[in-house]
């Protein structure tokens, strides 16, 4: 029949994920948005609270001047155009953690618009005040048998930024990178804390699909409450996954917002999306025009540190790290600043090998630890790794005194004049005479290294290096062997 056709047609179609971001950053900053509450973060409920953020009649709001200077920073950082003057908007919505009814937020003119992070491109960055935080109470809240929920104020009128991209992403594995590389960057400028388990970074995705090489988009859905860089990337591919699905079986696509539930990995309609014209936006009339000055701007381009997409480009091409490595190391800010101390703390320090041992010290901390927090001091580091550069320890001994700098600190001559580690080398005889026992111990694998079958050489170099518990150089016992062989 024709419609079977159809179906098989379609199961046949290979369709592209279109993803966009909307990322809510909680500012770092003293005061709330519009009061002069202290921002807190695990005070009891309701402490830090006043009229004006409880909503209640005849209080006006104030816009906090640091919350600006931190929009225009972001805006900065992602190459956006900071308007002039922009303009807050009232986005009216009735739930419980809004005592005012409505939410001061931009509308039509947000403060940074354009820009782009990566591959990515910025639509706008705005600002606007957090709703309070709503408490779900268990079985003890539990009233007349009905379930309670509380509602805690602190949280209520926070400072966010709304960072919104344009749907340049292609896979779930492209949104958690990207938006790795945009907190480690709003890290580095300093402007919040961006710990996505304690809600200071939210991510809400946009996911819509598409055939593959068809330019017009789908219906999009909403992605809400993934709140961590992996349920991102599985909310996002279930999503992509029920998409196609439907498409393939000929049913169409709602425009609705799905909430992701960590627990079953599964996305469940939370309500059907809103239009703009649902939240009846309106200037704010307390507030006057918010103008941000070439002199507010400049001040806040000079606050901006190297950010860390330019910080990677300068160590893949000035040092000549690997790409890879140069990304590890410059999106992790406490380990891009413990390598350039270490550098900087070796007259010839050698970046690629100074590098390489950073990740060695990495996996020696605990999980994320930052290294300037650890008993080995970048000086130290350098020379180590100075040290078996120069041959003066192997590779094995410098790992041992890595261990021994990691647990109780120290210089790492000292350790290796202590432990006896100092590398046995041809010049002093000691190693000579040690691959001469190895050749004696193993004559056929000798005799067959002479003969051409350098596979062999494995269990000789073993040999030494069991001798001489890992102080001899590999390439120094290689030597020797073939010198001893006459090879
Ligand atoms: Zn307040």
């Amino acid at each position: 029949m024709g419609g079977g056709r159809g179906a098989s047609v379609n199961a046949e179609v290979q369709y592209e994920p279109v993803i966009g971001l909307e990322i809510h950053v909680q500012l770092k900053t003293r005061t709330k948005m519009f009061c002069g509450c202290e921002l807190s973060f695990g005070d009891p409920p309701n402490t830090h609270t006043c009229p004006r953020c409880l909503g209640l009649a005849g209080t006006l709001p104030v816009v906090n001047a640091q919350a600006v200077h931190y929009g225009i920073m972001i805006g900065l950082a992602l190459g956006s155009q900071i308007a002039p003057r922009s303009q807050f908007h009232r986005k009216n919505y009735f739930y419980p953690d809004l005592p005012k009814g409505y939410q001061i937020s931009q509308y039509d003119v947000p403060l940074c618009s354009g820009g782009q992070l990566g591959e990515v491109r910025i639509h706008r960055v705005h600002l606007e005040e957090d709703a309070a935080k709503l408490v779900h109470l268990g079985a003890s809240g539990r009233i007349h048998g009905a379930q309670r929920s509380a509602v805690d104020f602190n949280r209520g009128g926070t400072p966010l930024a709304e960072i919104v991209t344009e749907p340049d992403l292609r896979s779930a594995e492209a949104a958690r990178e990207w938006l790795s590389l945009l907190r480690t960057t709003l890290r580095a400028i300093g402007v919040s804390d961006v710990n996505m388990e304690e809600g200071s970074l939210r991510c809400d995705a946009n996911v819509s699909v598409r055939p593959v090489g068809s330019s017009e988009l789908g219906t999009k859905t909403e992605l809400k409450n993934m709140n961590s860089f992996r349920f991102l990337a599985q909310g996002i591919r279930a999503e992509v996954e029920r998409q196609s699905e439907l498409l393939r079986a000929g049913q169409p696509v709602l425009q609705e917002t799905l909430h992701f539930d960590p627990s079953s990995g599964r996305l469940t309609p939370l309500r059907s999306k809103e239009e703009a014209h649902d939240y009846r936006y309106f200037p704010e009339p307390d507030l006057v025009p918010l103008e941000a000055t070439p002199e507010m701007i400049e001040a806040a381009r000079a606050q901006l540190p190297e950010l860390p997409s330019a910080r990677a480009q300068r160590f893949a091409g000035a040092l000549g790290l690997p790409a890879e490595r140069a990304r590890d190391l410059a999106f992790r800010s406490e380990l891009a600043d413990f390598f350039e101390a270490a550098l900087a703390a070796t007259p010839n320090g050698e970046p690629v090998a100074l590098a390489n041992w950073m990740q060695t010290l990495v996996e020696r901390l605990e999980d994320g630890a930052d290294p300037a927090g650890s008993l080995v001091s970048p000086a130290a580091f350098a020379q180590l790794v100075a040290m078996v550069s120069e041959k003066a320890i192997s590779r094995e001994a410098g790992r041992e005194v890595l261990d021994m700098l990691v647990a109780q600190g120290g210089d790492p001559a000292a350790i290796v004049e202590r432990e006896g580690l100092g590398a046995i080398s041809a010049d002093d005889g000691g190693l000579g005479d040690v691959v001469a026992a190895a050749l004696a111990s193993d004559p056929d694998a000798a005799e067959q290294v002479r003969a051409g079958n350098m596979k062999a050489m494995g269990p000789l170099v073993g040999y030494v290096m069991r001798e001489t518990k890992g102080r001899a150089d590999g390439a120094e016992i290689n030597r020797l062997i073939r010198q001893q062989l006459g090879i």
